[in-house]
């Protein structure tokens, strides 16, 4: 058995990730992290091999220290902040994925792949109104992919935040007389639990940490 803390656990993400491990067969969920809550993570963490953090930009980098510091691995969705600020923390592994939907990391695939064929790109990002963060994480990752991949400066990011909304995004490549659109939309937060939990499986045995993107575990042999 997995013994998993969630910080965050009063929030959007939080509630669903509490939810997810609950329900897994193999995990057991033995602390909720929130200030709603009234329980700081350091109160947590004695108990848990593993910790998910969908927080806020200005404290995801801190709980990951705290975490490593207390040889508890971490697996962050949290958005917004640097995350070279990641590199060099020992003591536990460190996971990041921008994004934990399968279709996403897909998309910022296929995006990649075709930056290398199309002349130009632009992203538009669409989420809820109440998300901290702009452009999004999964928007600057798949900028920073197509980038590497074709050798060309980062396309702009358009960010849209709208009520009614989740999480989307629309990737544009324009050429003679043509364009290409790859979009994905996260309808329900449950999209993210499948690689989250996956995330909590393997974030114990990587070999480096740490380690950004879903893509890793999900294809690298
Ligand atoms: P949210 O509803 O605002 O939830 C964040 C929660 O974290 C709040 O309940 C907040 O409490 C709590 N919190 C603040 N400081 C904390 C601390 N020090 N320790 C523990 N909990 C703390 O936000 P959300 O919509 O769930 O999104 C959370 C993050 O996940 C965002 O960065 C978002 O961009 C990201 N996200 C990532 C993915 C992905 O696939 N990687 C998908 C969706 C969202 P208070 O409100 O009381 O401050």
């Amino acid at each position: 058995m997995i013994r998993v803390g969630v910080a965050g656990a009063a929030g959007r993400m939080g509630i669903a990730v509490c939810a997810a491990v609950d329900a897994a067969p193999d995990m057991q969920l033995r602390g909720r992290a929130d200030p709603a809550l009234g329980v700081e993570l350091a109160a947590v963490l004695a108990d848990c091999d593993v910790v998910v953090d969908f927080t806020q930009p200005d404290v995801a980098l801190g709980n990951a220290r705290a975490c490593v510091a207390a040889g508890v691995h971490v697996v962050i969705g949290t958005t917004g902040f640097d995350l070279a600020e990641l590199e060099g923390l020992s003591g536990a592994n460190v996971f990041v994925a921008p994004n934990f939907a399968i279709g996403a990391v897909l998309m910022m695939d296929f995006a990649a792949r075709a930056a290398r064929h199309m002349a130009a790109a632009e992203i538009i990002e669409l989420h809820h109104d109440r998300k901290l963060d702009a452009p999004s994480g999964t928007a600057a990752r798949t900028a920073q992919l197509m980038a590497a991949a074709s050798g060309r400066p980062a396309p702009p990011i358009h960010s849209v935040r709208l009520p009614g909304l989740v999480a989307h995004q629309e990737v544009i490549l324009g050429d003679l007389g043509q364009t290409l659109t790859i979009r994905h939309d996260s309808l329900e937060r449950e999209s993210f639990m499948p690689g989250v939990l996956l995330a909590v499986r393997r974030v114990g045995s990587l070999e480096r940490s740490p380690l950004v993107g879903l893509e890793h575990l999900l294809f690298d042999a």
